[in-house]
């Protein structure tokens, strides 16, 4: 018998009260306060983030924007991790006013790829130098039913090119019962994500018309019911456009200190979405609360002080200048060189529409050379979840800071790699620079001893190492 998940609730009240009487009140040295206390590393109550929602004094925004590159370094160092998305079916039972899978989308084609069209895609992939994927879905279950999802990862995992192999898949589906999540674990995957949309009830039902997500409530305990099931790298998110984006902040707040009461460990990481023009949608094009460049600047900033120890990721959908900006203010995972139509990678001629229009259309290897001129590591580094260092263990490691002495060796090796296997000329002189030179400015002896060997290994022809 499975025993109940405990229910996460949303204190709506509660937050309307503290923004109608927070953000306007902001003094500059209570936000000095704050911004001392972020540096401290241990991250920020929901009332620490209430007064920051309302700093505009470009003086003191700046103030804000270098505290969080300051926590996104001291956490993080210079490393930005690379994965990119694969849809694998755009049918879809649901009625999101925008999104392109909706089920009244008529005009859309409909594809669920086969598991030989899946394993062509991530061959596609391999080949172009990626290492992890997020399997994307609608949500309808195709005829094999859920089978299909387990099978696909399965799939995934089991292709292998001569120039490699995805070595973590983490998924973006539907909720699901914990059954489903227990069988997901059960295949190796590495985060289960899923974005509540909106944390504001009456604007949830307003955009979701009718299907399972209409159900607000079920959507929000999946979370609870993938960690009941042992899945304890989840990541949470909220797609901006849909509410006042200083709600959705101070509700994401509560549903975190949610999971961490409830299972000891947040969310592995948070994404932010913001709302792209899709085909059909008028919502899409014209978003209920629209989240402009400054704040959602800001909005990146205080989630890194507030939860220093999640991942913070930022999508395709961003264009390539807001991507910049955003390393600096801690973004630690990017997409790259994404497609959001089933099998539009290795069939680019198929003119399927995707899920939603994208800002950024560079190739892997473009943002990796980006990521590197702008002073980043770009990272493939899979180590965490193969060795088990997953939810609670992860957290344990993280927040005494022991976790860089394994990241930033597996991100040099990683790099590496992708440079001897993928790059072009440029990106590879690039690489070889960027490597030299952190290596030179690790302070630990015993850390650069253990990063200059394992690059070493690769340089010698040895793939997949890592610590
Ligand atoms: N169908 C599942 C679901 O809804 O949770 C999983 C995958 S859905 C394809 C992934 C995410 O895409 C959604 O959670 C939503 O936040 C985002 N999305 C949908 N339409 C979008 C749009 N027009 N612009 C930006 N993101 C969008
Ligand atoms: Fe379907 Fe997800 Fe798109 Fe909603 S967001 S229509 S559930 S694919």
């Amino acid at each position: 018998m499975t025993v109940p998940t405990p229910a996460p609730h949303i204190d709506d009240s509660r937050i309307s009260q503290a923004l109608a009487a927070g953000p306007g009140l902001v003094e500059p040295r209570q936000v000095r306060e704050i911004l001392q206390k972020a540096k401290e590393l241990k991250g920020l109550s929901r009332d620490d983030v209430v007064p920051l929602l309302g700093v505009t004094d470009p003086e003191l925004l700046g103030e804000l924007f270098r505290t969080a590159g300051e926590v996104k370094q001291a956490i993080y160092g210079n490393r930005i991790v690379l994965f990119a998305p694969l849809y694998i079916s755009n049918l879809c039972a649901n009625e999101c006013d925008y999104c392109a899978f909706r089920v009244s989308n008529r005009a859309l084609d409909r594809r669920v790829l086969s598991q030989q069209e899946i394993a062509e895609e991530v061959r596609w992939l391999v080949d172009h130098g990626h290492k992890r994927l997020l399997m994307v879905a609608g949500e309808a279950m195709p005829h094999d039913g859920f089978d299909y999802y387990l099978k696909a990862i399965d799939t995934i995992y089991a292709t292998r090119t001569e120039r490699g192999e995805i070595r973590r898949v983490n998924v973006n589906l539907a909720p699901l019962e914990v059954e489903q999540f227990t069988a997901l674990k059960a295949r190796n995957i590495g985060t289960y994500q899923l974005f509540q949309e909106t944390y504001h009830r009456p604007t949830y039902a307003q955009v979701h018309k009718f299907g399972r997500k209409a159900d607000y409530d079920w959507r929000l305990g999946a979370i609870d019911r993938a960690m009941q099931a042992g899945i304890d790298d989840c990541g949470v998110g909220v797609l901006f456009g849909l509410h006042d984006w200083r709600y959705e902040l101070l509700a994401l707040m509560q549903h975190i200190d949610h999971l961490e009461d409830a299972w000891g460990v947040g969310p592995h990481t948070i994404s932010m979405p913001r709302l792209e023009p899709a085909d059909g949608s008028e919502l899409a094009s014209h978003p209920l609360a629209p989240l402009g460049d400054t704040d959602f600047l800001k909005l990146i900033a205080i989630l890194r002080m507030a939860v220093p120890y999640t991942g913070l990721i930022l999508s395709t959908r961003e264009t390539p200048e807001i991507r910049r900006a955003a390393f600096r203010l801690g973004v630690s995972q990017i997409s790259a060189g994404s497609v959001t139509n089933p099998g539009g990678y290795a069939h680019p001629e198929n003119q399927v529409a995707g899920q939603f229009s994208l800002g950024d259309h560079r190739s892997l290897d473009e943002v990796v050379r980006d990521v590197l001129q702008l002073g980043f590591v770009p990272s493939f580094c899979t180590a965490c979840y193969r060795l088990g260092r997953t939810g609670r263990d992860f957290m344990d490691l993280a927040k005494p800071g022991e976790i860089k002495t394994h990241c930033l060796p597996n991100a040099l090796a990683t790099l590496q790699e992708y440079l001897q296997d993928f790059a072009g000329a440029d990106t590879l002189q690039a690489g070889e620079l960027r490597i030299a030179e952190d290596l030179d400015v690790i302070d630990e002896p015993k850390l650069r001893r253990r990063a200059g060997r394992m690059v070493e290994a690769v340089r010698a022809g040895k793939h997949d190492v890592f610590c």
